[in-house]
């Protein structure tokens, strides 16, 4: 897997965040709005309390009016109370956009998934590509998020320069009385300048240090992310109940604990991460810090020295130094904002790839017909395939039909191609060469649901679902209780209301319900098989279907599977040869290519051919 290394340059770094906060405009527009208000709230706050205590001062150096005094400080208390109230219910509603910001966050991923070609989810880069995604996420914010939290610091450090010149301005043209202490030489315009070049180049150094600090959460990213990952999954497996046997029976509980202690560990004592916060981390921040302190030894300085030369009072001088340090954090945060979206840069270009991937699948516009006769028949005329991104095909030159309502078996060995034929039937792949017609037509032309509508599948590693036994058989909340009842019967569960106690209302797992039922493979099985007769397609396929059951219940299914097919028209792969003597056709696969069909009978007929040899090794067990 490779890694994000290093920073783009800055016209990239404005590009890739202008993509990702019109992405977040596109799906939360309220978020910003809530974020420029509270900004603009939050900024507003610390200005108007400096200049109302300004004031207040002024007073108290001069006048010292009791009444003008008690009304500054009546006013000073009314104003910075009704902000502070206006700031915090911003806040919460900040709070609130920001939360469902996050919910449309993983949505983004979701929909990328969900709406993604098999070929894409069945290719390891895809998800590792994804993976990363979510360590960075985790590990430090960085990605997608991490620009909804730039764009707050951005409208902030903005708000803050605007209040800040607002309050500082006036101190430039404050004029120094002609020869006060020999001081008239700071009304030069030479000493704005000046000012204002020290504020931006201090706050640049500020933020350069501050920056350079920084980097270490982005250059030990990937490590770091991986770290967390490992910390996270080994962390899982103290509470995976699939796991738990393994773990003890192989004595890994020591090893998954050690992980914590390990060097390895990105947030452990004894972590490269924690040895750069004690080093040089932690030497930039504290540089960057140092520079903040330098300016403001230098602002305080030249404030009060103009105010010592009479051109302003104290007033003056509390708002001044008070307006500067805020104008001073709004440069160098606005600075540091840069600095980050360029580091940030590299893992937004990691999740566009990623969102960008394209479906490659042609996606056709046809409806299939709907016919209460199910004649729908499939052919394969010539159908070579290989994976995508491999040279060697698994599968070459299959011809074969699939009669309406008969029934076929798929045998071969492991690796023979038997899933890669189901999975190019079911359309989950498109055919490298040759092509597959429903009903004379190429199914590419069909659209994709349609199509997929026509095939119940039970897959090997089919899942069940943490939810109620009724809605994992219907597949959705609405369904029709006798119906499931009576797949449930058809696929061999009769005695399901003795593990289901509450019925078709009963959980599966204890995931979302502490009394949810964890069903055993075989009854699981049951289940799966139970959800593809509720489906009622007219095709029915089932890979290794009883593979989890008894051989008592096998063979209650293979007596059956005429029943259960009904007008169906069936495939089943299975390793048990004896299951498919009850089958119209078996078709037999041998590295990649369909070398015998035929009946049972036809099929023992011919010595020496694959499905003879098979079956005879099979035999060899139960003699
Ligand atoms: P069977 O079901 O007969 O055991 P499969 O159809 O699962 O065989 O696999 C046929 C061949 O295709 C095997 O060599 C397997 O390694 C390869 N294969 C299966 N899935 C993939 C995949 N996603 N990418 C690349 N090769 C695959």
């Amino acid at each position: 897997m490779d890694r994000i290394q290093g920073k783009v340059s800055f016209a990239q770094a404005i590009r890739l965040n202008h993509r990702a906060w019109r992405l977040w405009w596109g799906i939360c527009p309220g978020l910003f709005v809530s974020v420029a208000c509270f900004c603009a709230a939050r900024a507003a706050c610390p200005c108007v309390s400096v200049w109302m205590t300004a004031r207040l001062v002024d007073e108290l150096a001069g006048g010292r009016d009791p009444r003008m005094l008690m009304r500054l400080a009546a006013m000073q208390v009314a104003v910075t109370g009704v902000l502070a109230l206006w700031e915090r219910g911003l806040g919460r509603l900040k709070q609130y956009e920001e939360d469902s910001a996050l919910c449309r966050y993983d949505r983004i991923f979701m929909d990328k998934m969900f709406s993604l070609d098999y070929e894409h989810l069945d290719n390891q880069a895809v998800y590792d590509r994804y993976a990363q995604i979510v360590e960075h996420d985790k590990w430090s914010g960085l990605g997608l998020y991490q620009t909804i939290e730039l764009f707050e610091t951005f409208g902030f450090s903005v708000a803050r320069i605007v209040g800040g010149v607002l309050l500082t301005a006036s101190m430039f043209w404050a004029k120094v009385p002609g020869g006060r202490g020999g001081l008239a030489w700071m009304n030069h315009p030479l000493w704005a300048v000046l000012l204002l070049g020290a504020v931006i180049g201090i706050s640049a150094c500020s933020s350069l240090c501050a920056g350079r600090g920084q980097e270490y959460w982005t250059r030990f990213a990937a490590e770091n992310g991986l770290g967390n990952r490992l910390a996270v999954f080994y962390m899982s497996l103290s509470r995976d109940r699939k796991r738990a046997v393994d773990l003890r029976m192989y004595s890994q509980q020591e090893r998954v604990g050690s992980v914590y202690m390990s060097r390895n560990h990105p947030l452990g004592p004894s972590s490269p991460m924690s040895r750069y916060a004690r080093g040089p981390m932690g030497l930039w921040l504290a540089c960057s810090k140092g520079c903040s302190a330098v300016l403001t030894a230098a602002v305080y300085g030249f404030v009060c020295l103009k105010a010592w030369a009479g051109a302003y009072g104290a007033g003056r001088v509390t708002q001044y130094t008070g307006a500067c340090g805020n104008l001073f954090l709004g440069i160098s945060d606005l600075m540091n904002v840069f600095g980050r979206m360029r580091s940030n840069g590299s893992f937004l270009e990691r999740t566009y790839e990623f969102l960008d991937i394209p479906n490659t699948m042609y996606r056709g516009s046809l409806t299939t017909e709907k016919r209460s006769d199910r004649k729908y028949e499939v052919e394969f005329r010539d159908v070579s395939f290989r994976y995508p991104g491999t040279e060697e095909y698994v599968l070459r030159h299959v011809n074969m039909k699939f009669p309406v309502g008969s029934r076929l078996a798929v045998v071969g060995m492991n690796g023979s191609g038997k899933t890669t034929f189901i999975k190019l039937l079911c359309r989950l792949y498109d055919p490298s060469e040759g092509e597959i017609l429903l009903n004379g037509i190429d199914v590419r032309k069909y659209r994709d649901e349609d199509y997929r509508r026509l095939f119940s599948v039970v897959f090997q590693d089919f899942q069940l679902f943490s939810l109620p036994l009724g809605e994992n058989i219907a597949r959705g909340r609405e369904y029709d209780p006798g119906r499931a009842r009576e797949c449930l019967e058809k696929a061999g569960f009769g005695d399901w209301t003795r593990v289901f106690g509450r019925g078709m209302d009963t959980w599966l797992y204890g995931d979302l319900d502490e009394a949810g039922v964890l069903v055993s493979g075989g009854e699981a099985q049951k289940i799966a098989i139970a959800r593809a007769l509720y489906k009622d397609a007219p095709f029915m396929v089932l890979d290794e279907p009883t593979a989890a059951l008894d051989p008592v219940a096998e063979a209650e299914i293979y007596e059956r599977l005429h029943d259960i097919a009904g007008d169906r028209t069936a495939v089943y792969i299975s390793h048990r040869l004896a299951s498919c003597k009850f089958c119209d056709r078996i078709a037999v696969f041998h590295q990649g290519e369909m070398v015998q069909m035929g009946s049972h009978e036809e099929l023992m007929a011919d010595k020496g051919g694959m499905y003879e040899r098979l079956w005879g090794a099979q035999a060899g067990y139960y003699q």
